[in-house]
């Protein structure tokens, strides 16, 4: 068989193709691993969160006001990051399976994520320019907040396990 036949469209298309899948598949492998990982270091996060919780409302019995901490504060941060990562990384792998894989979820955009975004951070779900106006959006809120009222108690903490 001569060379020429390996370069036709249709030969340059397969390959592509194929190359394709197996890039799906290295993602797959990785988004599966950083599952697993996320879901340990969530489980540790949750248990430690509860320990905290659990003995400042035991020291706050006496007084009647329930104080939590810094530490149960920033424990409670880390289990929404946690959680919020592994709900990045569950949709990602969802989208894989449809096909979808790869395209800013901002509504209107829908241009593709760079491959080098991705590869930092191969949960994202939206392209540079749309992440940073949600984030300059979300500090701006964070920044009202603050002047806003203050949120001292954990009791209706969504992170908080009973
Ligand atoms: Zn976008």
């Amino acid at each position: 068989m001569p060379e020429s036949v390996m370069t036709t469209e249709i030969g340059t298309a397969a390959l592509e193709t194929a190359d394709e899948e197996v890039r799906k598949e290295d993602i797959r492998e990785m988004l599966m691993r950083m599952e697993a990982d996320f879901k340990k270091k969530l489980k540790i996060a949750e248990e430690a969160l509860n320990r905290t919780i659990r003995r400042e409302e035991k020291l706050s019995i006496d007084n009647g006001v329930i104080d939590y901490s810094n530490t149960a504060r920033c424990l409670s941060k880390n289990v929404s990051t946690l959680r919020k990562c592994l709900r990045q990384i569950n949709q990602a792998l969802e989208d894989l399976a449809n096909g979808i894989y790869g395209i800013c979820k901002d509504e209107g955009c829908g241009d593709l994520i760079s491959s080098e975004r991705l590869l930092v951070e191969p949960f994202a779900q939206y392209c540079i320019g749309c992440k940073r106006k949600i984030e300059e959006k979300e500090s701006r809120e964070r920044r009202r907040n603050q002047y806003g009222g203050y949120h001292t108690s954990l009791a209706y903490c969504p992170n908080r396990i009973s």
